[in-house]
Order: structure tokens, then C-alpha cells, then sequence
């Protein structure tokens, strides 16, 4: 790889350009995306992140796709938030199994000040300990909130924009688009990376996937993690009758995400379920360089396939598990 710095990263992106990039002819597109890959991050290399809901369902907002919001008639089970132990027990199986990132998702609307948030803190310091990059995923956030989590040890926190600005408001009515804006700034601020992407196949346009690519492509700084989900049908939300996202249009918006953010993680998230291997094989090669992987073969409350499948997959693709940029950095003393 060459010496990359960060001043080469841009951040005002237009829009022209960037429909521009995703509209290429597809084989082009891949092309580009990929040797911007080989050129910012080892391209034999995936991130295994393992996310574990903490705390499921009975959510307050009204997130269209969500199988949590407690107004769905969904089949998802509630389940207050887990003890410290059993969340640190499921953290060492993961890393056992090849993880180097912990996620840790709660459907809360915002992290209140309570004894829950401490009991968060303790399972974040507890995962920091075994070496794994600890992620959070809590709701909104206060400056003060991120602190405390940052001073514990979390690693990133996943605040995803969901959709663009323009259409936020068909998605979901319960929060504002400024206020993700506001808590992705305030985990800046305390100095916890950021993971934030959205989610594809809500009924948007290529516009809006655009106007969201561009709103984290043109941030002061890139989100370090860029998830790229394909919208899970839950039955019972709102969304439970749209349409399979196309494979072609993950591999447009990867390969856009590589191109314009390429020093970033770039995820794919959710709706590998319902990809086939080789269409997985296209994401990688469209610069997705991370994968989630969940016990019990589940991506928080939706299917996905399982850490064994995964490893089959990675290694049929001549793949490797990227060790934590924690381990990397206590190897490089
Ligand atoms: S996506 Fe998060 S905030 Fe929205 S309903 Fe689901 S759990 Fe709640």
C-alpha cells in the first residue's frame, strides 16, 4: 500500500459528482471502487464485528423498517437490558471466534442518565479490557454521555443517518434529521470514532441514497465506519411489502461509499441473508470490508448468516479476519 494521508481525503463533494460516480457503468464503477480499496486498506482483509442487542424492542420511535418500535405488531420478543456478565461472556465468544469489534445495541430512543447507562458503562469498560473494539449503539446522546463512554473505553459509536435529509421525515417522524447530525457531533467532540451509513431499499430514490453518501462523504471528517444496510422486510412494520433491494444497487452504493470515503470501514450490513456468496463476493470487491456477524445467526432482531457460514465464506475468497487496530497497535508497540 502507498503512504496515505489524510489531506488527500475530500470533503466537498457535489452532488453532480457523486450521482456521476454511482450512475457509471457498473464494471467501471467496481473497477475504480477496488483499486481505490487496494490503494487505502489491505484488499485480503475483512473486519469481523460481532453485535449483541442488549436491550430489544419496546422502542418509542417510529422508525418504518424497525421490527423495535413497540407500535409494530411484530414477533419480536422484549428483553430488558442483559446483566454485565452475560454481555461480557457473549463479548469473549465472539473475539474467540475471530471478532475484533464488540457492538452493543440498545433500543432506546436517547440514553438517560440512570442506572442503566451505568451498568452500560461497565459492560464498555469490562469489553475494552479483553483488547476488542468496543462499539455502542444507544439513541441520542449528550456531549456529557459520550464522555463518560469515551472516558470507559468505547472504541465508536454507530449513529446511522438512515436515509438523506430530504426524505427523512417519510421514514420516520418521531426525531428530527439534525438531531443524528447533533449526536454524531457530540461523539466527535469527546473523541469516540464514528460509525454512521443508512439503509437502502426504504422506497427512496437514487437522489436521496446520494444527498446521505454526501452528507458523511462532506463531513470535517469521514465517518472512520460506514455501514451500508439493505432494508430487513420485518412483517409487521410499514415496510414489510417493499420490494428486495437489488444486489446491484448495494454493489453501486458500496462502490460509491469506497470511492468517495476511502480511508473509511466501509460495512456491509444487513440483508446478507439474502445475498449468495458470490454476490457478497461483489461487495468485497466493491470495497465493503467489514461484516457483522451476530450469535445465533441473528443481526440484532433480523436473520443473518451465522459465524461459521461466514468463516466457510472468507476463506472460499481467499479472505482473512483483520485483527483489531488495537491488537495492531500494542504489536507495533
Ligand atoms: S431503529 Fe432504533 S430508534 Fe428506531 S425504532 Fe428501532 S430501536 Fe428504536
Amino acid at each position: 500500500m502507498e503512504h496515505l494521508e489524510s489531506k488527500e481525503l475530500r470533503h466537498d463533494w457535489t452532488k453532480e459528482e457523486l450521482l456521476a460516480i454511482y450512475h457509471r457503468p457498473l464494471l467501471d464503477l467496481v473497477f475504480e471502487a477496488a483499486s481505490v480499496h487496494r490503494r487505502w486498506h489491505r484488499p485480503d482483509e475483512v473486519q469481523i464485528s460481532t453485535l449483541l442487542s442488549v436491550k430489544t424492542g419496546g422502542c418509542p420511535e417510529d422508525c418504518s423498517y424497525c421490527g423495535q418500535a413497540a407500535r409494530y405488531h411484530t414477533d419480536i420478543k422484549v428483553q430488558s437490558l442483559l446483566p454485565t456478565e452475560t454481555v461480557l461472556t457473549h463479548a469473549q465468544k465472539a473475539k474467540d471466534a475471530g471478532s475484533s469489534r464488540f457492538c452493543m445495541a440498545a433500543a432506546w430512543r436517547e440514553v438517560r442518565d440512570n442506572r442503566d447507562f451505568d451498568r452500560i458503562i461497565d459492560m464498555v469498560k469490562g469489553v475494552n479490557d479483553m483488547g476488542l473494539e468496543v462499539c455502542c449503539t444507544l439513541g441520542m446522546l449528550t456531549e456529557h454521555q459520550a464522555q463518560r463512554l469515551q472516558e470507559a473505553g468505547l472504541y465508536a459509536y454507530n449513529h446511522n443517518l438512515d436515509t438523506s435529509e430530504e426524505f427523512y421525515d417519510e421514514i420516520i417522524s418521531t426525531r428530527k434529521f439534525d438531531n443524528r447530525i447533533q449526536t454524531i457531533n457530540n461523539v466527535r467532540k469527546a473523541g469516540i470514532t464514528v460509525c454512521s451509513g443508512g439503509i437502502i431499499g426504504l422506497g427512496e430514490k437514487p437522489a436521496d441514497r446520494i444527498s446521505m453518501l454526501r452528507t458523511l462523504a462532506n463531513m470535517e471528517r469521514h465517518p472512520e465506519s460506514v455501514p451500508i444496510n439493505a432494508l430487513a422486510r420485518v412483517p409487521g412494520t410499514p415496510l414489510e411489502n417493499l420490494p428486495k433491494v437489488d444486489v446491484w444497487d448495494m454493489v453501486r452504493m458500496i462502490a460509491t461509499a469506497r470511492i468517495v470515503m476511502p480511508a473509511s470501514m466501509v460495512r456491509l450490513s444487513a440483508g446478507r441473508i439474502e445475498m449468495t456468496e458470490v454476490e457478497q463476493a461483489w461487495c468485497f470487491m466493491a470495497g465493503a470490508n467489514s461484516i457483522f456477524t451476530g450469535e445465533r445467526q441473528t443481526l440484532l432482531v433480523t436473520p443473518n448468516p451465522g459465524v461459521d457460514e461466514d468463516m466457510q465464506m472468507l476463506q472460499n475468497l481467499g479472505l482473512k479476519p483483520m485483527p483489531s487496530k488495537k491488537e495492531v497497535s500494542c504489536s507495533n508497540g
